[in-house]
């Protein structure tokens, strides 16, 4: 059932980049504490993982991307959606932890690249936490 085709294409360099950043995070006693619930996995095995990429490009276009977010700090809910709960554990969940853990900064629109980088890391999450 699982689908794995995806769009993301990363080169060696970006992929290392990727996994670095997965270490530091699961260093994190606040990021590591979350974790998916058997509700949500089902839902992403459900679902397949290309379309919860569609999914998580969704969230990221309309609560994270753009410059203006008048409710930063509070968008990323903490149940009812797997990406939610990767959006937590990778600090992807509002721009102030895009700036502090990823120094990507915040009142300007998110770059296709950087929207890129945020779902391969949420895919990667779920993928690794998806057992
Ligand atoms: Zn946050």
């Amino acid at each position: 059932m699982t689908k794995n085709t995806s769009s993301l294409e990363l080169n060696k360099v970006q992929k290392e980049y990727l996994h670095n950043k997965l270490a530091k995070l699961h260093q994190s006693k606040f990021r590591s504490s979350f974790k998916l619930t058997k509700k949500d996995k089902n839902y992403l095995n459900d679902k397949g993982f290309s379309t919860i990429e569609e999914h998580a490009y969704n969230f990221i276009r309309t609560r994270l991307s753009p410059a203006f977010l008048p409710n930063d700090g509070k968008q990323t809910p903490f149940k009812g959606h797997p990406v939610f709960i990767a959006q937590h554990a990778t600090a992807t969940c509002c721009r102030q932890c895009l700036y502090k853990w990823h120094k990507i900064p915040p009142n300007r629109n998110l770059l296709p690249k950087e929207e890129r980088f945020i779902v391969a890391l949420i895919l990667e999450w779920l993928k690794e936490n998806n057992t």
